[in-house]
């Protein structure tokens, strides 16, 4: 908490103080004015809150692939039975291309949502 003078009787008072405790004079609009301050808070709010709904939309779509990923590889065992292995192949690289991506994804996501909240 940092102090400041007062302008009416020179007496040194926090910043943070709306009147002077001393003489009463207001103070507000010596230091920083309220709207100011109240309006920067509110649009950093703001900010957090759709960075916040930026990194939930990621997640949304990262953390499916990751789930569907695995599904998708084993899945193509069974293709493997019916239809031969080159359609194994690209159904098991496709299901692990997914289920990286969308893991590295959602770690991105987790971590930038924790960025900017903390
Ligand atoms: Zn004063």
């Amino acid at each position: 908490m940092a102090l400041t003078k007062c302008p009416e009787c020179q007496s040194e008072v926090s910043d943070q103080a709306l009147i002077c405790p001393k003489c009463g004079f207001p103070l507000e609009k010596e230091t920083s004015p309220e709207s100011d301050v109240n309006k920067i808070v509110e649009e950093k709010i703001q900010t957090i809150q759709l960075t916040g709904k930026k990194w939930k939309r990621m997640k949304l779509i990262f953390v499916p692939m990751f789930i569907f990923g695995p599904f998708l590889s084993l899945s193509s065992l069974f293709v493997f039975l019916f239809f031969g292995v080159e359609l194994f192949i690209v159904g098991f690289l496709l299901g692990g291309i997914l289920f990286f991506v969308g893991l590295i994804g959602t770690i991105i996501a987790s971590f930038g949502a924790w960025w900017h909240y903390r």
